[in-house]
């Protein structure tokens, strides 16, 4: 099979033009964020999800004659604030155009969107690419082109009535942030990982819920195809893509297709294609359209909009602790790796849950604890943190008793299984099940000695091979049930062994 290079972790020397049958995957997102509001982008009309059909539409939202739409001022602050949070530069005046399409399910005739004046210019989006043949990842920035704020259409419904098609306009006028990468991408890992890490950003700002299964973010994915050291190729735009796992699929596919067709002397067409999640194809939906298709011109029903430095200074120092801000203080304050600092970072909730583990304890040992044992355990659960059984405080606890030397690492992971089951205190439980680790030297040279005097050709072997003296630690520990204190239990046999 064709091998899809991915430019950043591979190796320089394949990269020498024609030398090779590689080829470079050149990708490029356009995401439709549902912005977090109330009301929609020019009406009062609500939002909600899920809402019976045609039940949040105003006359604004229906195009009624003689109706004229008024700027919602917090969808523009989410809009700041989201540029804000890319890093990105923000325009004091922007202006809104009227993109002239005909749809059912687009009563007036045209979306008010934002063309040559968008209200967020240039910006950049860090994610972690990786592991290099060392296992090691490295950041890459990826260029953000622009934001606008633009309406969403409303949905129409071929799949209720034999005969008829119907149309809900419940989403009709709900502001979108369009926010457009640069061609930046060079692979679908990182495409994914652009998703990710971009989602990741909304729900910490609060600009938008990111949930991608409800339509309140999906992305529009542009892919061509070049021989390493060659100018751009021709990009086909698949649209529409709600879920990050196809997103990654379509690249692939996308990318296999074209690089076909150019080896057999064939060309690409510019064209928007819709991929197919069951066939795991992608497929030509229409061709191309060009902006000048849509005769974009300013909207004289509004105003240009314009606001003051003061306005976005006062939004900038009101914004969150955004994930790489977080990442590099756990880094750097509470000594966990980049790569823990990142686990615990992509989700908000995941983040804080572990800050009140860590909080006047070890950073490293509550990181472990969140990552290894609660987030596989909540997985395996199909549990969200939030409806976690297991307290941050409980999780605490437990690190605790360990460095205290009340419990054993072994034990430890017993304590919270019962806990996630029966909740309770982790010291009582401790206390009442006789669960506390035996320091008393006396008890564990009985049990090291009955070890010893039951295994004399295990002996014999260990005094040879003094790598051995960790079988027999292993079986002190089996025989008082984990509670021995390990080090303890480790001088012991290796002073009885003389090793
Ligand atoms: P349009 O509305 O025509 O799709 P936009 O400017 O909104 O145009 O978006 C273009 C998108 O396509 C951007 O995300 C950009 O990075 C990407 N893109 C541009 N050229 C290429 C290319 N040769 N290959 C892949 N993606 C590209
Ligand atoms: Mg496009």
């Amino acid at each position: 099979m064709t091998e899809l290079i991915d430019t950043r972790t591979a190796d320089p020397k394949r990269f020498i033009a024609g030398s090779a049958d590689d080829w470079e995957v050149i990708i490029g997102l356009e995401v439709h964020a549902q912005v977090s509001s109330n009301a929609k982008l020019f009406s009062g009309a609500s939002t909600r999800f899920g809402a019976e059909p045609n039940s949040n539409v105003s006359l604004v939202d229906a195009a009624m004659p003689g109706m004229l739409p008024v700027i919602n001022e917090e969808c523009v602050a989410q809009a700041i604030r989201t540029g804000l949070g890319l890093n990105a530069a923000i325009n004091l005046r922007s202006v809104f155009d009227r993109k002239n399409y005909f749809y059912p399910d687009l009563p007036q005739g045209y979306q008010i969107s934002q063309f040559k004046d968008p209200i967020v210019g240039e910006g950049t989006i860090t994610i972690s690419v990786g592991p290099n043949k060392k296992g090691e990842y490295e950041d890459v920035e990826i260029g953000v082109e622009r934001l606008h704020l633009e309406q969403d259409a409303g949905k129409s419904m071929h799949d209720q009535h034999p005969t008829m098609s119907f149309v809900d306009l419940n989403r009709t006028g709900v502001a979108l942030m369009e926010i457009v990468s640069k061609p930046d991408i060079r692979s679908s890992d990182e495409a994914k990982a652009y998703v990710t890490k971009l989602r990741s950003i909304l729900r910490y700002l609060g600009t938008c819920d990111g949930n991608m299964s409800e339509g309140s973010m999906r992305a529009d994915v542009n892919v061509s195809v070049r021989r390493p050291g060659e100018g751009f190729g021709t990009r086909c735009e698949i649209k529409n893509m709600n879920s990050i796992r196809f997103i990654g699929q379509a690249i692939e596919y996308e990318a296999r297709r074209q690089i076909a067709i150019l080896e057999d002397g064939g060309s690409i067409d510019q064209e928007t294609r819709l991929y197919d999640p069951v066939k795991g194809e992608t497929r030509s939906m229409r061709s191309k359209e060009d902006a000048h298709d849509y005769r974009y011109f300013p909207d004289p029903d509004l105003l240009p909009l314009e606001f003051s430095q003061a306005y976005v200074d006062g939004l900038k120092s009101d914004l969150p602790e955004l994930p790489d801000a977080k990442k590099a203080r756990f880094v750097s304050e509470m000594g966990l790796s980049p790569y823990d600092a990142s686990v615990l970072v992509a989700e908000k909730a995941n983040a804080d849950y572990f800050e009140k583990v860590a909080d006047g304890r070890d950073g490293k040992v509550a990181a472990n604890w969140v990552i290894n044992n609660l987030l596989g355990k909540l997985k395996e659960d199909d549990t969200e943190i939030s409806d976690s059984p297991i307290s941050p405080q409980q999780i605490g606890c437990l690190v605790d008793l360990i460095k205290e030397g009340t419990i054993s690492g072994q034990i430890a992971k017993d304590v919270f299984e019962i806990v996630w089951e029966e909740g309770g205190d982790p010291a009582q439980i401790v206390e009442n099940r006789g669960m506390k680790q035996v320091t008393d030297t006396g008890a564990i040279e009985a049990a090291v000695d009955e070890i010893i005097a039951a295994n004399p050709e295990q002996v014999e072997k260990a005094k040879e091979r003094p790598q051995l003296a960790g079988w027999f630690v292993g079986q002190v520990m089996k025989s008082t049930g984990g509670k021995a204190n390990p080090q303890a239990v480790q001088a012991l046999v290796k002073q009885k062994l003389g090793v």
